[in-house]
């Protein structure tokens, strides 16, 4: 549940993003009947609950992942694909089914299938009978095929020695996994995947392009969404150069945020705006820059370990004077002894370390990929521009610099120039999950 806390101590007061444009009264009264269709929805589920009981082979509650297609799925449970569609006949059947979200398999015997799908270029039953060194007549007979050189294109086929998921991946994909399903506002994402070849892909999550890199047959989709992102069943389009569009919706819930009140007194009711904005402009430039290789090698680590309390949690929704609700905390506060240690929170370049009007001592790490850490309010900066440090390495020490109301460490991650929960990414193990998927050892301690 959310928790409403009026802050207090020590905790920095502007380092918020901005809400996207509110609610008006029509999107108020469409937010308000879709509530009410789920309601009646979760009525007549209520009802139709005991007939569909006494079924006697059990139900699965299925989970969709990447490339899981109506076929797909029919083929894996070893049912008619219409018998599916009939049992979840609450969802869109023109849309692909969603990533994250659960399906019903009726009647399922629970088993199920290995195979792959049969797609254009695969050749036909022929050329797969000889690859898995198999033959037509065996093969049309375990697929139920009316004649041995008519199979469906698009429809899995099941190939007794074959081990690979029937799944509908995108053209030239062998593999493709998703970091988080469902996922959720404000947790970096990743999307790892093996190629047939080396491409050139252009990938999509709703409006946000995500920072795509390829190296011998590996590919890694990394991206930030940003507190403020909406729960929905958003599309990830994956555009291959040359290849047809796929896209597959991935399933966003919402978050649990608490709120927070500040009341700001004196000088900082009277901030400077166009020194805010100038400051987030010129550090904007550098978030938003991506280089093409990982330069951590382990998992990321708290940048402070004597703090007396976490004073402010990432996406903690602010007002402002008893104002709305429209900026979140970009970050994660902990009140801490001026003069505490503060290091680096993994490998990386340092690409700012200076004295900033509302982050004061301020020092902002490059870990590759477009992600990068900030270490803000500092009474002493300790490193340099342009220089390498290590993970734990000390790059400065605790202050209440800048716009702060006492001593603390606010820190922040981005990903691809959006805030993403950083103590979220820790719990995650994200980080050796992206480098897994570039076959690079992650060196855990
Ligand atoms: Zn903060």
């Amino acid at each position: 549940m959310s928790v409403k806390t009026t802050i207090t101590g020590a905790f920095d007061i502007l380092l918020t993003a901005e809400a996207p444009l509110m609610m008006n009264k029509y999107q108020r009264a469409g937010y308000l009947f879709r509530i009410s269709i789920r309601l009646l929805w979760l009525v007549f589920l209520a009802l139709i609950n005991p007939v569909v009981a006494q079924e006697e082979l059990p139900i699965i509650n299925h989970i969709v992942q990447p490339g899981d297609t109506w076929p797909a799925l029919a083929w894996r449970f070893g049912m008619d694909e219409s018998d599916i569609r009939s049992a979840n006949f609450h969802i869109n059947a023109q849309r692909q089914p969603v990533i994250g979200s659960g399906v019903i398999i009726p009647n399922s015997t629970g088993v199920e299938r290995t195979g792959k799908m049969l797609n254009v270029n695969n050749g036909g039953l022929l050329q797969q009978a000889i690859i898995h060194n198999s033959n037509v007549w065996l093969l049309s007979l375990l697929n139920d095929h009316s004649h041995p050189y008519r199979p469906l294109l698009y429809r899995p086929i099941f190939i007794p020695v074959g081990q690979d998921p029937p799944r509908q991946y995108p053209e030239g994909f062998s593999s493709l996994e998703l970091s988080s399903i469902p996922s959720q506002p404000g947790q970096g994402l990743a999307i790892r995947a093996q190629l047939k070849e080396e491409l050139v892909i252009k990938t999509s999550y709703f409006h946000l392009p995500v920072n795509t890199f390829v190296k011998d047959h590996r590919l890694i989709g990394i991206f930030g969404t940003g507190a403020f992102f909406k729960e929905g069943d958003h599309e990830l389009s994956i555009l291959p150069e040359n290849g047809p569009l796929w896209s597959q919706p991935w399933r966003m819930v919402p978050g649990e945020w608490t709120f927070e009140d500040i009341t700001l007194t004196g000088e900082a009711a009277a901030i400077d705006a166009e020194s805010i904005k100038l400051e987030r402009e010129r550090l904007a430039a550098i978030w938003n820059q991506a280089q093409g290789l990982p330069l951590w090698n382990s998992p990321f680590q708290q940048p402070i370990e004597e703090y007396l309390s976490n004073s402010s949690d990432y996406g903690a929704r602010r007002s402002y004077n008893g104002g709305p609700y429209q900026s979140y905390h970009e970050g994660v506060d902990f009140s801490a002894y001026g003069g505490t240690p503060v290091y680096s929170p993994a490998e990386g370049t340092i690409v700012l370390a200076e004295r900033l009007f509302v982050r004061g001592g301020a020092v902002l790490i490059d870990h590759g990929f477009g992600i990068f850490s900030g270490v803000y309010h500092l009474s002493e900066v300790l490193v340099q521009p342009g220089q390498d440090v290590d993970k734990g390495e000390m790059v400065g020490k605790v202050g209440s610099t800048g716009l702060s109301t006492g001593n603390h460490l606010h820190w922040d991650m981005l990903i691809g120039g959006t805030w993403i929960d950083a103590e979220e990414w820790l719990v995650s193990n994200l980080a050796c999950w992206i480098l897994d998927g570039w076959d690079q050892p992650c060196l855990v301690e």
